[in-house]
């Protein structure tokens, strides 16, 4: 079949297996380009690998230090005449790619939320790896379900405490308009945590260690966004902040349950980026075009791949790691100095529906956020037919 976009609201509901198999491989060439990295991880688990920033980071552990990975995902296959999800089409590359360069890779497709999940996952390591050391978690995921009470919990990208109006960039009418977003109540803040805090990483640790699968001296991170002013009111100061604060949380527990093993355990603060997880937060597509247009200008923007290479070789792996003042291992510091968040204000303040190509890269935020579905790719004949199943 002939697959073109189709974008509804933030999302796109199909995804191009050529396109996706192309940015894949644009990702692999951009880490093959920076040499040796010496010292690294030989046995990688990256929970939420076929997408974002666990993707890049399945492509460094890889083709950057040459490790096994075995990944974790929640993708859909294609069948005949409905693609699948652009996670399901760049694991299948990862898959053929590692296969060709001779890397061992694995992907178990399910809930990783689910204690059967672990077990799985468990198995596998016994069977093939030995012991793993490292262990990445990035998962963004809308809804949990508790493995240990049966209960669904979802979560919601609200403010606490006061609803918050905001200017906003609407994709679907390419104009600046507002959004008010009403504050959400107790249960939902509570709810976000259950999904998106640090309950199932620390689950995860916990699972492998009694199944004595982490080797000595293993190291696991976990994701988060501390931004600034401009995204406080839907993001540090709102559910999912909380959320993320919660890791801060689980970060101690784990590092504590594992002292045994002298494993060292992080919450790693990185950019905002276009991937599927944040182009459905309100505030983010103005924010992150705003931010284009002035990092790109300086040339010091660092996309998805090119963050978790830094943060491989320059932090997890490096000799000096820079941490913030919360104790994150400090990836987006280009990010939030002040001369680069009052010049995204300053682009924020004066956009509306005529300025905004001009004042903000909201073009580029669009190539990007085709990309993640596998469109806009050079090099790629999308008048050709093409099928929409593809396996691992
Ligand atoms: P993403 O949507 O690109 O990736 C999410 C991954 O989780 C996918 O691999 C998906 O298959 C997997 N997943 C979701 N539910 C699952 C389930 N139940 N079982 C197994 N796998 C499941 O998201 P992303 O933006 O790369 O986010 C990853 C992490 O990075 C999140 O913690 C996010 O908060 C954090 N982060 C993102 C940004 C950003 O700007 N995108 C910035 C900083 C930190």
């Amino acid at each position: 079949m002939v697959i073109k976009p189709k974008i509804r609201g933030f999302i796109c509901t199909n995804a191009h297996p050529v396109g996706c198999a192309a940015s894949v491989k644009e990702q692999i060439d951009y880490v093959k380009q920076q040499g040796d990295l010496g010292q690294g991880p030989k046995n990688v688990l990256i929970l939420g690998c076929s997408t974002g920033y666990g993707l890049a980071s399945r492509i460094v552990s890889g083709f950057g230090y040459g490790a096994a990975t075995l990944g974790v995902c929640f993708e859909k296959e294609g069948s005949e005449g409905k693609t699948g999800t652009a996670g399901y089409y760049n694991t299948a590359a990862y898959h053929a790619e590692a296969k060709a360069a001779g890397l061992y890779a694995k992907t178990l497709n399910g809930d990783a939320f689910s204690d059967e999940m672990k077990d799985k996952v468990i198995a596998e390591i016994k069977a093939d790896l030995g012991k793993i050391d490292l262990v990445i978690y990035s998962l963004a995921s809308p809804r949990r379900t508790d493995p240990r009470s049966g209960e669904t919990y979802s979560s919601t990208l609200k403010p606490i405490g006061e609803p918050i109006t905001t200017k906003n960039l609407n994709t679907s009418k390419r104009i600046i308009d507002e959004v008010t977003v009403e504050a959400a109540n107790e249960d939902e803040i509570a709810n976000t945590v259950k999904v998106m805090g640090g309950e199932d990483w620390e689950w995860w640790i916990d699972a492998l260690k009694d199944a004595d699968v982490l080797s000595e001296g293993f190291k696991t991170t976990a994701y988060t966004y501390i931004g600034k002013e401009l995204t406080w009111p839907i993001y540090g100061h709102a559910t999912i902040g909380k959320a993320k604060e919660d890791l801060d949380r689980a970060v101690l527990a784990i590092r504590q349950s594992t002292e045994g093993l002298k494993g060292e355990a992080y919450v790693s603060s990185l950019n905002a980026v276009v991937t599927q997880a944040s182009s459905a937060i309100p505030i983010m597509p103005l924010y992150i075009s705003g931010l284009f247009k002035v990092m790109k200008g300086d040339g010091t923007y660092e996309g998805t791949i090119a963050q978790i290479f830094n943060l491989f070789t320059e932090n997890l792996f490096g000799e000096t790691p820079r941490f913030d003042a919360g104790g994150h291992l400090f990836q987006n510091y280009k990010e939030l100095q002040d001369d680069v968040q009052s010049r995204v204000k300053a682009i924020w303040d004066a956009v509306d529906s005529d300025t905004i190509d001009e004042l903000t890269d909201y073009k580029g935020y669009h190539q990007e956020f085709l990309k993640l579905f596998g469109f806009d790719l050079a090099g790629v004949d999308y008048e050709a037919d093409v099928d929409p199943v593809v396996s691992w």
